[in-house]
């Protein structure tokens, strides 16, 4: 079958304001459903979300609460007059949502990463082009998994379509719980011009102080709108709970940003210069993990009464790191002069252990 082209996707009418999506990471309880989603349609948020079955890493936590949340979802649209939107994950997922007639359905970041998921969710959501899907950025920082997933679910025949940016997955600690990456949703703006793209500042920066910043970061990088998540009680919330904010927080959030009108800025200079903050955003996370190595090697050595700089050892990392940088296409000094500093600060390191 020839791919339905990702050029022809109706973008969702904005009216020139950015969509907000708003609601909990889950749906816990009909109370804590319906009293968030009160608060947040009095603050003007008219699209609410709430995720009833919820992926998480490690079994054994709060996997949602089930089919039983499509009910109360049911009564945020009939009673509160809001759209609904609730995450899907597999075929009986989709099938549920849309005999309920949930609005909108998103495939979230560990499903779009997966090719066959995707096709069995597209096959499901054959002949319902009422409904709008939101297909989340896949785990891993690869456009073309993105792209290969949005065009499954176009190919079931599906307009109504928009990618949300929420930040791929990286080892280590770094300052967001997910890295942005911004080049990629460019990238896939630069490609498919008509689709909207939202942008997710609670996933990407996992905790609630981020919130507010990367929302205007995203309004200024030209992305057409948020979803953010939003509980009653942030601090009880069953998942995600360091990276919601209350419906009164998000109304100073929206309240304070602002909506530049004109060309986005993400010409090419902004768009390389991007690609230099992640790297140096990787570069520092690197660089910390490290540092955090180096003190373990140094705890080892005190406790075995063992020198702190080992000349030999020394050298050889020395010689492999030129060679290797060498091959990089790195200039020798340069690499030698980072290797340098990087090596002492871990001597300082591990001469002042606590
Ligand atoms: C969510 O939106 O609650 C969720 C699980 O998102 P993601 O797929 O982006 O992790
Ligand atoms: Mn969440």
């Amino acid at each position: 079958m020839p791919n339905f082209s990702l050029q022809d996707i109706q973008p969702l009418p904005l009216q020139g304001e950015p969509l907000v999506i708003a609601g909990p990471c889950s749906a816990e309880t009909e109370q804590q459903t319906l009293d968030t989603a009160r608060a947040l349609s009095a603050i003007g948020v008219k699209v609410f979300r709430a995720g009833i079955w919820k992926p998480r890493t490690m079994p054994g936590g709060f996997e949602g609460v089930g089919d039983q949340g499509l009910q109360w979802l049911r009564r945020v649209q009939d009673e509160i007059g809001m759209a609904v939107a609730t995450e899907v994950a597999t075929v009986d997922h989709v099938r549920a949502a849309l005999d309920a007639g949930i609005d909108i359905l998103w495939v979230g970041a560990r499903t779009s990463a997966n090719p066959f998921a995707m096709q069995d969710i597209a096959d499901a959501l054959n002949g319902h082009d009422e409904v709008t899907v939101l297909v989340k950025n896949p785990l891993n920082p690869d456009l073309s998994l993105w792209l290969g997933a949005l065009q499954r679910i176009r190919n079931a025949g599906i307009t109504r379509l928009c990618a949300v940016h929420r930040g791929f997955s990286s080892a280590g600690s770094h300052l967001y719980r997910n890295d942005p990456q911004w080049h990629i949703p460019f990238e896939l703006r630069r490609l498919v011009p008509g689709m909207t793209i939202l942008c997710d500042p609670s996933h990407i920066g996992g905790k609630r102080e981020f919130v507010a910043p990367l929302s205007q970061l995203a309004l200024d990088m030209g992305f057409d709108g948020l979803m953010i998540e939003s509980h009653c009680a942030p601090d009880q919330a069953l998942s995600d709970s360091a990276q919601q904010v209350t419906p009164e927080e998000l109304k100073t959030i929206l309240d304070r940003l602002v909506v530049r009108s004109g060309a986005p800025i993400e010409d090419e200079l902004s768009l390389l210069r991007q690609q230099i903050d992640d790297c140096d955003h990787e570069l520092l996370a690197v660089l910390a993990r490290r540092m955090s190595v180096s003190r373990e090697i140094g705890r080892f050595k005190k406790a075995h009464n063992l020198r702190v700089v080992q000349p030999t050892r020394y050298q050889e990392v020395i010689k492999a790191r030129l060679s290797e940088g060498q091959s990089l296409g790195l200039d020798e000094e340069f690499t030698q002069r980072v290797m340098q500093a990087i090596h002492e600060e871990s001597v300082r390191q591990q001469l002042n252990l606590t």
